[in-house]
Formats: C-alpha cells, sequence, structure tokens
C-alpha cells in the first residue's frame, strides 16, 4: 500500500497528523477555563475537512495519523488505554459525519450550497457529535471522573466538539480550496477594507468580551455587538470572509475566557461556558449560512443569465435559418424548377410591374416570344429527359444573348416569354433573330446524340397603354404566324390586339 503512495500523498498525510495533533494541544491547553472547563475541541475539525477534501480511499491512512497524533497528545495527561480510547471515539465522530455528509452529497464537498452547508451541520456538529460524546463520556466515568454526571460529561464532551467542528470545517475546507486552486491574487482595496475591518473587530472585541455586568465605557456591550462583523464579512468577503471572521471572534472570547475574562463571570462557570459556546455556534452558523446563502443566490443568477443568453443565441440561430428558409421559398415560388429562369407567375408580376411603371411615360418596352419547333420530335426519339436537357442547353444560350435588365421566364412547356425594357421594336428583332441563330447553330450533345432544334420567335412593341395579357396575345399571334410560314424565323406583329 505504501508503495502506491505519491510524495504528495504522503506529506498530506503528514500535515493531517501535524494538525491534528497541533488542534489537540489546543484543545487541552489552550481553551481550558481556570476552572477546567473545556471551550471547544479543534482537532476533529482538521480530520473532517482532511476527510471531506480527500477521497474515500485515504482515508484510513490519515485516520491512523490522527490516531497517532491523538495519542501522542493526550499520553502525558492520560493512561494509554484512555489516549486510544479517545482517539477511536474521534475518529468514529469524524468517519461517521464524513460518510453521512458525502452520502448525502457526494464527493468534492465544499460550502458552496445551502444544502450542503445544512447536512453538514446535521451530520458533524449535531448527529456524530452527540452520538461520539456518548463514548468519550464513558471514557471519562471508567477514568474515574465522578464530579459530574454521565449526562453532564457527555454534553460537555457534545458542544465542545460541535462547536470546534462548526467554528473550523469551514475555515479549513474554504480555505484549502481557495489555495488549491493556485495563489490567490490579491486585490488592495479589499484587502484593505478587510484589514480595516478586522481592526475595528478587535477593537470592539477587547471592549466587549471583558465587560462584566456594569460595564466601564457607562453603556453595556454584549458580544451579539460583533455579529454586525461576520455578517459584513459574508456579504462583501462570502464563505471565506465569514469563516475568518467568525474565527477571529471566536479566538478573542475563548482568549479572554480561558484568563477567566467574559461577560458572564458572575454566573455559575459551566453556565458561562455553555452562553460562549451557543453564543458563538449561533455567529457562526448564522454568518456562515449567509455566506453561502448569498453565494447560491449569486451562482444561480448568473447560471440564469448564462442559459438566457443561450436561449436567445439559439432564438437567433433559427431567425438566421427561417430568414435562409424563407429566402429559399420565395426563390423557388418564383423559378421555374427545370430551367431555373423566372416561372409564369413571377414574369407576369415583374412585367407587370415594368408595365405600371412606364405607362404614360414614354418608355420603350418589347416582348419576345419564342416555342421550339417541332419539339414534340425531340421527345419522342430521344426521351423527355434528354428533351429536358435540351430546353436547359437553350434557356443557357438564350441567357447569353439577352441583358441582365431583360426578364426571361418559361410560359409553359417550351415556350418563353423575354421582357426588353428600353427596346424598340427594330432592337428587339436583332435580339430575336441573334437567338434564332444561336439556337440553329447550337448542337447538344446527350447520350450519344447531337441533337439540333430551332425556334420560332413573335416580336411586338408595346404601346405604352395595352395590358400585358393584350401584349402576349399579340406576340403569341406572330409567333404563331412564324410557324405558319415554316418556322425558324422571327415575326414582328403587326399591332397590340
Ligand atoms: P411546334 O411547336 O413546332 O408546332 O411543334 P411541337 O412539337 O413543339 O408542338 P407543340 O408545341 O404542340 O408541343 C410541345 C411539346 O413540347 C409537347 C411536349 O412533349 C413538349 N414539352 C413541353 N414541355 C416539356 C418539358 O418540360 N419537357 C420536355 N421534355 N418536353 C416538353
Ligand atoms: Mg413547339
Ligand atoms: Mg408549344
Amino acid at each position: 500500500m505504501a508503495a502506491n503512495l505519491s510524495a504528495a500523498q504522503v506529506i498530506r498525510v503528514l500535515l493531517v497528523g501535524l494538525a491534528y495533533y497541533a488542534g489537540a494541544w489546543l484543545g487541552v491547553t489552550q481553551t481550558i477555563t481556570p476552572e477546567g472547563i473545556s471551550i471547544l475541541w479543534p482537532p476533529n475539525a482538521v480530520l473532517l475537512s482532511a476527510f471531506l477534501l480527500s477521497p474515500y480511499r485515504q482515508w484510513p491512512l490519515l485516520g491512523v495519523a490522527a490516531l497517532i497524533a491523538e495519542c501522542i497528545a493526550d499520553v502525558p495527561t492520560f493512561p494509554l488505554w484512555a489516549a486510544v480510547a479517545f482517539g477511536l471515539t474521534n475518529l468514529f465522530e469524524v468517519s461517521l459525519a464524513a460518510w453521512l455528509i458525502c452520502r448525502a452529497v457526494g464527493n468534492g464537498f465544499d460550502f458552496d450550497r445551502l444544502k450542503r452547508g445544512a447536512y453538514f451541520l446535521l451530520y458533524g456538529p449535531l448527529l456524530a457529535s452527540s452520538l461520539a460524546a456518548l463514548f468519550g463520556a464513558a471514557v471519562y466515568v471508567l477514568l474515574g471522573r465522578n464530579d459530574s454526571s454521565f449526562l453532564s460529561l457527555w454534553r460537555l464532551w457534545w458542544f465542545g466538539d460541535a462547536l470546534g467542528l462548526l467554528l473550523l470545517t469551514p475555515l479549513i475546507v474554504v480555505l484549502w480550496r481557495w489555495l488549491d486552486k493556485g495563489l490567490p491574487r490579491f486585490n488592495w482595496p479589499k484587502l484593505l477594507e478587510i484589514a480595516a475591518g478586522w481592526l475595528l473587530l478587535v477593537l470592539v472585541g477587547i471592549n466587549t468580551f471583558p465587560q462584566g455586568v456594569q460595564g466601564e465605557l457607562g453603556f453595556h456591550l454584549t458580544p451579539i455587538v460583533l455579529l454586525p462583523f461576520s455578517v459584513w464579512a459574508a456579504v462583501r468577503f462570502g464563505i471565506r470572509g465569514a469563516a475568518m471572521t467568525v474565527t477571529i471572534i471566536a479566538v478573542m472570547a475563548i482568549g479572554f475566557m480561558v484568563r477567566g475574562i467574559h461577560p458572564y463571570s458572575g454566573l455559575d462557570p459551566q453556565l458561562g461556558v455553555w452562553l460562549m459556546q451557543e453564543y458563538l455556534a449561533v455567529v457562526a452558523a448564522l454568518s456562515i449560512g449567509l455566506a453561502i446563502l448569498l453565494h447560491e443566490i449569486k451562482t444561480q443568477s448568473s447560471e440564469l443569465e448564462r442559459r438566457v443568453s443561450e436561449r436567445s443565441e439559439a432564438l437567433q440561430r433559427s431567425k438566421d435559418a427561417l430568414e435562409i428558409a424563407n429566402a429559399r421559398l420565395n426563390e423557388l415560388a418564383s423559378t421555374d424548377y427545370l430551367t431555373g429562369i423566372a416561372n409564369r407567375r413571377y414574369f407576369h408580376d415583374i412585367a407587370q410591374r415594368e408595365l405600371a411603371r412606364l405607362a404614360g411615360g414614354g418608355g420603350t418596352v418589347s416582348l419576345i416570344m419564342f416555342d421550339l419547333d417541332h419539339f414534340k420530335q425531340v421527345n419522342d426519339r430521344f426521351g423527355h429527359e434528354t428533351g429536358d436537357r435540351v430546353l436547359n442547353d437553350v434557356v443557357n444560350a438564350v441567357q447569353q444573348t439577352v441583358r441582365p435588365m431583360d426578364l426571361f421566364g418559361r410560359f409553359g412547356g417550351e415556350e418563353f416569354l423575354i421582357l426588353l425594357p428600353d427596346t424598340p421594336q427594330a432592337i428587339a428583332l436583332e435580339v430575336a433573330e441573334r437567338i434564332r441563330k444561336k439556337i440553329e447553330a447550337m448542337q447538344s450533345e446527350h447520350h450519344g446524340h447531337s441533337i439540333r432544334v430551332t425556334v420560332s420567335l413573335g416580336v411586338v412593341e408595346w404601346n405604352g397603354n395595352a395590358s400585358l395579357d393584350a401584349l402576349i396575345r399579340s406576340a403569341d399571334h406572330a409567333l404563331l404566324q412564324a410557324k405558319e410560314s415554316g418556322r425558324n424565323r422571327v415575326q414582328l406583329a403587326s399591332e397590340v390586339s
């Protein structure tokens, strides 16, 4: 097993052992009132934090380190069996709390959600500590300590452990997580603010904790006046700020109390300790709970913002797609599926608009209508598919002949229309003749066949007021004449009917 351990893990285990020992030393020597009453027990918070920050498989080794540290710390005062029993009791407490917490909220614990904070409070200071206290009190009874009842020994153990967990676990966990992300970048204005706040806190604390029933300043201060400091820290500096500020308050409170200085000095010593424990527990739970709540609200609202912006981006994307689809739909509705030029309806709309624009304005417009000659035979000989290709070839050839401003459309079947703006009939006749020649000269190569077609064309010039339908009828009439007079020719319409 040891061979699988990395150097970092060994250091971690040693660190936890050392920190546990330091906590136990503090608990045994620095948090005991002159009457011998223990105020809080810090090392369990060290071990619980280590468990919550480590994967399950590292728990046994961390536990062994803590057990050894406990024995070393206890042996000068207690027999070895009692030291081992105390160590096992603490190990039981921490393992139970850590296991229940991880079971409820998953591994990778942090004080970042109210739910996690609540489970910590329930399973750590409330449940595991009170259960372990039964064993701790039993060991005291076995040690022959009969100055207090089992129940008061149990309460003593429980409150001390619970307060230690409550005050120090959040501090260690959030500081560890913070430092684990790399060295923090300091924000000087905030650093100044917190330094000033803590200085003021210490000044107020020094004048608050020693106050007995009669305050020296003439007015009565109780430690509750320090609560605003931890609330300020929670609001301004989050969970880390709250945990550190609560620790400063606890250090002051306990530091004075172990010297016999505290606002409850007129009372029974045990009652004084309970009141102080109660005070510290409420300040810690309130401030750290508030910081967690604020953190949760902040992450939820930024999550909400993220989702809203994600949604609006998705909306924008579908709007873009819709616009593209609409444009495509318009194109489809206006183009002839086979040849890609204007379909009959679109031709009609645009041509009508053009005539309306020029009506009475003296503009010249001509119209060419053409039809493939004997096209039925092409279909009959080569099949419809080849016929389609020939139609496309004809359209391409015509497109190369007309100007971009000319409107070229498929009227139906193999009949086409070309509207030529700003074009008198003489020019339109030239265009028609050019088309005729071009088609006549064209060879369509398909499936090994070389196909030649001709077209007949009717040309008409608009008289400035005839309707589009009348204009088309005239062109059609001219086209018919071209057919009748032998096909593959251009015929000018005699007049617009
Ligand atoms: P003409 O116009 O010279 O009098 O003779 P025609 O053989 O072309 O006669 P008509 O105009 O009456 O016939 C049109 C033929 O064009 C009938 C049809 O088979 C063919 N046609 C119409 N539309 C299409 C098409 O989209 N694809 C193919 N392949 N053929 C078409
Ligand atoms: Mg035809
Ligand atoms: Mg036809």
